[in-house]
């Protein structure tokens, strides 16, 4: 993992190779007050990413932002809090609860720790800044998108911006639990927004150029699921024959198996975030890529 500092007292905690539960974190401080944006998926990289913060600065965070429910942002929350004070979208929560650790029992063999689950205390449903020392961070739902929950964190001074899983530099999008044209329509907020430094959920940290390849993913998905339903193709048939053209190189491009699940989904008239069942999915994903899904948690 790496820690860079992208702007005065702002952080971003890189971990590689970015893939399946392998997130990123951001952490901003004023050398004492700090806030962390998302925890990790196991004990010891929670517990890492604690000994991190500490050589920045000797306050424990006073906040922790959980970006979605998923368990790669969310389960090492339990290292922080207490003392920190848990903040999400209350959807999150809902989800969170909802769905406990279930994470753990897609990958059985990666030594999760026994840190139990932590809800967020403190909920929200459209904006809600804190103020560390002078920084100014700005949490906003930018409507349901990689999932129902997402929340991004805005730094307008600095021009930083900690997107979540919404946006992932490197990686293909995710959009199984959340929706095509609400991540479309997020990613021209967030683009609006004129960010220097973008910090996505997994991946490297980058800039702009990393919302424009999102769209243009998602563009490119939403057209072969109306070529793909034309056809009469299911998901994975029309994901196994395509050629992933631009995104070929990026990590998890089994994802395009269940990004058209969603898609043909929306396109015959589901609303954002109606639930579809992940198991089958993800067994899906597993025929598309020729083996099980790698997650090197
Ligand atoms: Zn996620």
């Amino acid at each position: 993992m790496s820690l860079r500092e992208v702007a005065d007292g702002v952080h971003a905690y890189v971990q590689a190779d970015g893939g399946w539960c392998v997130n990123n974190a951001g952490v901003v401080h004023d050398g004492g007050a700090a806030l962390l944006v998302d925890t990790a998926a196991t004990e010891s990289r929670a517990l890492a990413l604690r000994d991190a913060v500490r050589r920045l600065t000797p306050t424990p965070p006073g906040v922790v932002v959980n970006t979605h429910h998923h368990g790669d942002h969310t389960l090492g929350n339990a290292v922080f809090a207490p003392p920190a004070t848990v903040v999400a979208h209350t959807t999150t929560r809902h989800d969170m609860a909802a769905r406990g650790t279930a994470l753990r029992q897609v990958w059985p063999g990666v030594d999760w720790g026994g840190q139990p689950l932590v809800l967020p205390e403190l909920t929200f449903t459209d904006r809600l800044t804190i103020h560390i020392g002078r920084t100014e961070v700005r949490l906003w739902h930018p409507g349901p998108a990689h999932t129902t929950g997402d929340v991004v964190a805005w730094l307008p001074a600095q021009r930083v911006l900690f997107t979540g899983d919404v946006v992932m530099p490197g990686h293909t999008p995710f959009v199984l639990m959340g929706s095509v044209h609400g991540s479309l329509h997020a990613v021209a907020a967030l683009a609006a927004l004129e960010p220097a430094v973008v910090v996505g959920g997994h991946g490297p940290v980058a800039g702009p150029e990393a919302l424009h390849a999102t769209t243009a993913y998602l563009r490119w998905l939403d057209d072969l699921a109306g070529r793909g339903l034309a056809a009469g193709l299911t998901p994975l048939e029309a994901a196994l024959e395509t050629d992933l053209g631009d995104h070929a190189g990026w990590g998890e491009p089994e994802r395009l198996v269940a990004n058209l699940h969603r898609a043909y989904a929306e396109r015959t008239g589901a609303p954002p975030g109606t639930y579809l069942p992940s198991a089958p999915v993800f067994t899906e994903m597993e025929r598309w890529l020729g083996g099980p899904l790698p997650c090197s948690a």
